[in-house]
Parts: C-alpha cells; sequence; structure tokens
C-alpha cells in the first residue's frame, strides 16, 4: 500500500512533463492542448497502473515516450500530418494552400462558440451569412457583388444550371479542359443541362468564331482559363476585352472560370503571369470563379464575384442552398481576404511566403540539412502546382541523397512519423526545404537519418 503510495506521489506533474524538450517539440508538431491532453492520458494510465500493481515505468523519459506513442495513434485515426519536401507548393493530394495563423485561429474560435453567420447584431434579427465575405471581396476584387459555395466546380454548376439551362454556351475548342480526377468542362455542362457549341480550333480561336457560334438560344460566352497545361507556339485566344464587348452587344453573359485565380501578380517573383481576378472585372467580364484554396491561400471553397443581377439569380437558385459552406470556411476566409486587405499577404499566408521566399534562404537551409544528415545540395526547381502556373519554376536549392534503392527510400520515409513525401529524379531522391514548416525540420532529420 505503502509502495503504491510513493509511486503516485514521485509520478511528475502535467507541467514537469510538457516541460520535457521531447514534448516541446510535439508541442510546436501538434498544439498545446493535444499534448496536455495527451499528458493527462499517459497520467492517468500510469496510475491505474500502479494502482493494480502492475509494473509501470515512472521514469520522465518513459512517460513521454507514451504520450508521444499517444499522440502518433491519434494522429493514424485521423488525417495524418505529413511533412511535403516536394517543393510543390499548392499540393492537391496533400490538402492545397495551408492556411494562415489567423486563418487557423478562426476556425477554432468559430467552432467553438455560437458565431453571427446569420444573424444581423443591430437589427437582432436573421443576417445573411455571406455579407461579410462578400463586402470583403467586393473591395479587393472591384465587384459588385460574391458568392461563396463549397469550391470552383460547384460554382461553374451553379453559374451554368442558374444562368444558362436549356440554352448554348459558347467556348473554345481550346479551352475543353479536364481540370483534374476526371472533371471536365464538357461533362459539366451537359449535367448543368447547358448546351455545349464549341467553336475555333485546339490551338486557335478567333472572336470572330465566337460571332459565327452565336444563335438566338445563346445564353453565355465561357472562358476556361488553361490553368493545368500550356499551349505553346501558332495559338491564338480572343482577349477578355473584346469577349465581353462581343457578349454586351449580343445581351450575353461573359463568364470567366479562372481556376486558380490571384489577388496578387505572380510576375513578382519570377513567375509567369496568372490572371488576375481584378484584371477580368476590370475587363468587364459578368462573373468571375476561382477556387478557395488555390493561389488565393485560404480553406477549399468556390468563389463567384461579378455583376449584382447575377449574382442575384445565382443566390435564388437552389443549388445554392445545397452548396453553401459553412461558418469554419467562411471563418478561415475572411481571415484569409484580411490579409489582402492590410497588405500583409506575403508574409501571413504560407502559399505567398513559400513562392517569396529567398534561395539564399532555402540554399542555408538545405545546407543546414546537409552538414546533419549528409547529402549534397544541389540546384533544382520548385512549382506552384494546384493547377496553376503550368510549367512555371522557381529556383530553389535541393538536398539531394544517394540512395542505394530510391524507391525503397521513398518508402521509408512515407513510413516515418510524421511521413515524409519527397520526390526522384536522376536516381537520387530530393528534398526541397520551400514546403518543408519550420516546425517539422526535426521530424524530417530524424526521418532522413533512419533511412540513411
Ligand atoms: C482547379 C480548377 C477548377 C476546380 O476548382 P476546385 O476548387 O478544385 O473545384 C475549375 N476550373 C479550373 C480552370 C481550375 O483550374
Amino acid at each position: 500500500m505503502n509502495d503504491r503510495q510513493a509511486l503516485l506521489r514521485r509520478l511528475p506533474s502535467v507541467d514537469s512533463l510538457l516541460a520535457q524538450s521531447e514534448l516541446q517539440h510535439l508541442v510546436e508538431v501538434y498544439s498545446r492542448d493535444l499534448v496536455v491532453a495527451a499528458i493527462r492520458a499517459q497520467l492517468n494510465e500510469a496510475r491505474r497502473a500502479i494502482l493494480a500493481s502492475a509494473p509501470v515505468d515512472i521514469c520522465q523519459g518513459a512517460l513521454a515516450q507514451g504520450v508521444e506513442a499517444i499522440l502518433s495513434r491519434q494522429q493514424k485515426s485521423t488525417l495524418r500530418l505529413v511533412i511535403n519536401a516536394t517543393g510543390v507548393i499548392i499540393h492537391t493530394n496533400l490538402g492545397r494552400a495551408l492556411l494562415s495563423k489567423s486563418a487557423q485561429a478562426a476556425i477554432v474560435a468559430a467552432a467553438g462558440a455560437y458565431n453571427t453567420l446569420e444573424f444581423d447584431l443591430e437589427t437582432g434579427k436573421r443576417g445573411s451569412r455571406l455579407a461579410q465575405a462578400s463586402g470583403i471581396l467586393r473591395d479587393l476584387t472591384g465587384a459588385e457583388d460574391a458568392l461563396v459555395v463549397n469550391n470552383n466546380a460547384s460554382a461553374l454548376i451553379l453559374i451554368l444550371s442558374a444562368l444558362a439551362k436549356g440554352k448554348q454556351v459558347i467556348i473554345s475548342r481550346g479551352q475543353l479542359v479536364e481540370i483534374g480526377g476526371g472533371f471536365r468542362i464538357p461533362a459539366i455542362m451537359s449535367e448543368s443541362g447547358a448546351e455545349l457549341v464549341e467553336v475555333g480550333t485546339t490551338n486557335r480561336t478567333r472572336i470572330t468564331d465566337y460571332e459565327e457560334g452565336l444563335s438566338e438560344n445563346s445564353a453565355m460566352l465561357l472562358r476556361v482559363h488553361s490553368s493545368n497545361f500550356k499551349q505553346v507556339g501558332f495559338v491564338e485566344q480572343p482577349t477578355l476585352s473584346e469577349l465581353t464587348a462581343l457578349a454586351r452587344g449580343r445581351g450575353l453573359l461573359a463568364v470567366d472560370d479562372l481556376g486558380s485565380g490571384a489577388l496578387m501578380d505572380t510576375a513578382r517573383f519570377g513567375l509567369e503571369h496568372e490572371p488576375t481576378i481584378q484584371e477580368s472585372i476590370a475587363a468587364g467580364v459578368d462573373l468571375v470563379c476561382f477556387s478557395g484554396d488555390k493561389l488565393l491561400g485560404g480553406p477549399q471553397a468556390g468563389i463567384i464575384v461579378g455583376q449584382a443581377d447575377a449574382l442575384a439569380k445565382l443566390k435564388r437558385h437552389p443549388l445554392a442552398r445545397a452548396l453553401r459552406v459553412d461558418k469554419l470556411t467562411y471563418a478561415a476566409l475572411i481571415a484569409t481576404l484580411e490579409h489582402y486587405r492590410r497588405d500583409e499577404a506575403l508574409e501571413q499566408i504560407p502559399v505567398w511566403r513559400m513562392i517569396s521566399r529567398s534561395l539564399d534562404d532555402i540554399r542555408t537551409t538545405a545546407e543546414r540539412w546537409a552538414a546533419q544528415v549528409g547529402g549534397a545540395v544541389v540546384h533544382g526547381e520548385s512549382t506552384v502546382g494546384g493547377g496553376s502556373l503550368p510549367g512555371a519554376a522557381l529556383p530553389t536549392a535541393l538536398l539531394a541523397l544517394e540512395c542505394e534503392s530510391p524507391d525503397r527510400a521513398m518508402e521509408k520515409l512515407r513510413e516515418a512519423d510524421p511521413p515524409v513525401i519527397a520526390r526522384i529524379a536522376d536516381g537520387r531522391v530530393l528534398l526541397d526545404p520551400r514546403t518543408v514548416l519550420p516546425k517539422q525540420e526535426v521530424g524530417l532529420l530524424t526521418a532522413l537519418q533512419s533511412v540513411i
């Protein structure tokens, strides 16, 4: 009995365990709350073992290991957090854009308390769930109004269903694209009940081709940005201004699916110019749609901005209700948009921080890794990814590891905890610091050591 009591008294406190360096590292990877909860669970387990007179190691090191095991078990039963060492910034398979600190905090806050999602504090009555986000979107893009739906694919479906059902939509043959995952523009059209009228050829379409494709049943000219492929050589497409002038003259809608949709000019970073939302609005397009989690750097969403009458029709359509987004998305989206309004997107939004990260900084990191685990630092390229800026690359410095079997090394890296996703080129395993978060460096180096 006394033995048990003595053992119980020797159990360390939550705070003293938390202060251990191994657990401090876990706080950065998970969060303080999750680590504290795991420490409590581990201490309870130890207490139960002591009371049952079962053998138990209560030294701090053993308890810390137990805490780590609990956290890692929890991780495995949910989305696993991974280390993206591929250098692909908007990696669709790895969850696309990471959210800024304040967008993350906004999600947590909105998840845990009632909020004004559909409540107007001034009148005490029901309010619009859109009001705040659309106010900022209007400010940022110059559009008259905005609507947020589940993703850009659903934005397109809503636009076509609400505004072109049973009517013709004119699109260039050069833009009949597959967005990814088998999702093709012609299939979306037929699903929405719009009739597709293809004009021009694969490589060249002129404004006269659009004119010739028109009939009394035409409703819309649709431009789809060739976001995930690139046409070079003998190619031609009409300008947006030509398209909007034609649409206006014939009483049709001009709609622009921008795909990624940037609010800032990518050319500042030596990349090609990705068309911006402001440019499309300024060119007089009626509706522009784009993704929330590509270059915008926010949560998954489909954002439609443009002319007020067209948006009013979209909002009234039954699909708008089916495709609406929840409070967590709004919270993260508004926080993300605020970064642009405060002109701090480059520092605060991870996508832009990674795009603008200096080569010197990346090389210094790669050299630090090489000093710890070996390998060579070589020149290479990172890509933006996520169906934006195809073929465009950012110069980067890579850690290159010679391995007997690069495939086996990649497999072992994926088995690490947290798993590391890298790439192979010329028989070497390549790791790009650009997309590795500072808090993940310890995990990365540990995984690399076990592979070498
Ligand atoms: C990515 C993309 C889409 C689909 O957007 P999601 O938000 O992934 O649904 C649609 N159109 C274009 C041109 C795209 O690049």
